[in-house]
């Protein structure tokens, strides 16, 4: 009987052990916690990652781990819980007092309590996130990156068009100066009056090339998105000159119905010119593979509707719908999920990449992207973004 006793004495207490182990070893920072907030254990991971000896730890208490806002979180809430429903979960910062390196954490709270019901101490468990943010940086700035690259591939297969377009007010300043050579070569003195409109002329064409340049470098700079609140029809007219060139080079007739009296979106300007662009060029390349005949049209349209945030789980809300839609060939056969897959081309030259980025586009700004066939023909391309002041 004795023996049987002291048997299983020596299992538990090597359970136990293993147990301690487990808890000493493990890359998640265990720290035991007294009621009074005395620090009482911290495991290996834990002095570690709080550049802690031994000996430092008799007079720790829980507010030389975290910093001020952290700290008041934990005892405002992550306490309060934990005294409730025994435990508490959440994302804070640790931080050494003194000690520059902030460490963001997933942490749980658990209160331990004794059969009497009281709380005999409390766990707090937390797993370093640092790598895991610094993995979400890299492919934030990766997508960045691969965001640009599009932007530039997109408006690569604008340049020659564009360059076409520059050339008109290069030449219609050349034949103004010329103008002014041939009237006023053989004369001695020339009045103002007779000047000024060739001249001004000349400015305000040369303004308009700048322009052309202008609206073409601001989309390839790489620059952070900044959220704003943007007019949709005025981001359209500044699209369809980018794209205009182009759709009539390909004889595609392009339509603007965005009404400008429509509530305000909010969404980074560059990005909501690349989707658009990237939807525009689209349609204007299924067209001209379309037909020779008559030119086809391309238009342009934008409604309120409600439907849900992508971001969001709660009611549907007011958001702006825009559609762009196209007399083309129609979506190729199969699943439609496909054309927003990276790589997915049905194009010799294609590279499959503009409808998978502006489908994260639009998604990153709380909106949808879909395609759909019109019953008259052609393709529709859809999206949603939210409004910048969302009605009461
Ligand atoms: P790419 O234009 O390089 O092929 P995208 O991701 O922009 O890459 O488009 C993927 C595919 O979706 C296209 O190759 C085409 O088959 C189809 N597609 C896109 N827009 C249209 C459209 N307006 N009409 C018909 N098919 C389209």
């Amino acid at each position: 009987m004795v023996s049987r006793d002291a048997s299983r004495r020596i299992e538990a207490e090597q359970a136990n052990r293993r147990l301690a182990q487990v808890l000493e070893s493990s890359s998640d920072l265990v720290i035991f916690i007294a009621p009074n907030q005395q620090i009482t254990q911290l495991n290996e991971s834990a002095r570690k990652a709080l550049c802690l000896i031994p000996s430092a730890i008799d007079t720790l208490v829980l507010a030389d781990l975290l910093p001020q806002s952290s700290y008041s979180q934990l005892i405002d809430q992550g306490f309060v819980s934990a005294n409730v429903s025994g435990s508490w979960t959440g994302e804070l910062e640790l931080q050494r007092v003194n000690n520059e390196a902030v460490i963001p954490v997933a942490l749980e709270l658990l209160a331990h309590r004794s059969l009497q019901g009281s709380v005999e101490y409390y766990s707090l468990v937390a797993r370093d996130l640092r790598e895991a943010r610094a993995a979400e940086v890299k492919l934030k700035q990766y997508q960045a990156d691969i965001d640009h690259a599009a932007r530039l591939i997109t408006l690569g297969e604008l340049a020659s068009s564009l360059a076409h377009e520059l050339n008109q007010p290069l030449t219609a300043i050349v034949n103004y100066v010329r103008g002014i050579q041939r009237r006023f070569k053989e004369r001695r003195s020339v009045s103002w009056d007779e000047l000024q409109f060739p001249l001004d002329k000349t400015a305000a064409t040369a303004l308009r090339a700048g322009e052309i340049i202008h609206r073409m470098m601001d989309f390839t700079r790489k620059r952070e998105p900044a959220m704003e609140a943007l007019v949709l029809a005025d981001v359209c007219a500044d699209l369809l000159q980018l794209c205009g060139p182009n759709a009539e080079h390909q004889q595609v007739q392009l339509q603007d119905r965005v009404d400008p009296a429509l509530p305000k979106v909010l969404a980074d300007r560059i990005q909501l010119e690349q989707i658009l662009l990237n939807l525009m060029v689209n349609a204007i390349e299924a067209s001209e593979q379309a037909s020779e005949l008559a030119p086809l049209r391309v238009s342009i349209e934008a409604e309120l509707v409600n439907e849900r945030l992508t971001k969001g789980k709660g009611a549907a809300t007011r958001m702006l719908r825009i559609r762009i839609r196209d007399q083309g060939k129609g979506l190729p056969a199969g699943e439609p999920q496909q054309l927003f897959e990276r790589f997915f081309t049905t194009k010799p030259k294609g590279l499959g990449m503009g409808l998978a980025i502006s489908r994260s586009l639009v998604e990153n700004l709380g909106g949808q992207l879909w395609a759909e066939n019109n019953p008259e023909g052609g393709a529709s391309f859809c999206f949603s973004l939210p409004l910048a002041e969302p009605p009461d």
